[in-house]
């Protein structure tokens, strides 16, 4: 899958479909995104990217999403770098 706007993370323009829609794998930096445009159910973060943070990991992955808010229903774009081993946040924006 070729995106037309690259991974914020590294750039990268192939992508791989992951099984929740509208949320891709950057080939390049393993990194998780919502497509441009797209808002995600707020339950495809927590897939991937738990709400704990931690201090820092040797190899973090970025992800960026934008979700519709369980609480308010409004979207909210929130992104940064998660350690793929535990899904913890290492460091946000
Ligand atoms: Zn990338």
């Amino acid at each position: 899958m070729k995106e037309d706007n690259g991974c914020p993370g590294c750039s990268g323009t192939e992508f791989a479909p992951t099984h929740v829609k509208d949320v891709v794998r950057c080939k390049t930096c393993g990194g998780i995104i919502s497509r441009p445009g797209k808002v995600v159910p707020a339950v495809a973060t927590l897939l991937f990217v738990k709400d704990k943070m931690k201090g820092g990991c040797e190899h973090p992955r970025y992800f960026d999403f934008t979700y519709r808010s369980e609480a308010h229903g409004d979207a909210t774009r929130v992104h940064g770098w998660y350690d793929p081993a535990d899904g913890m946040v290492v460091q946000y924006g």
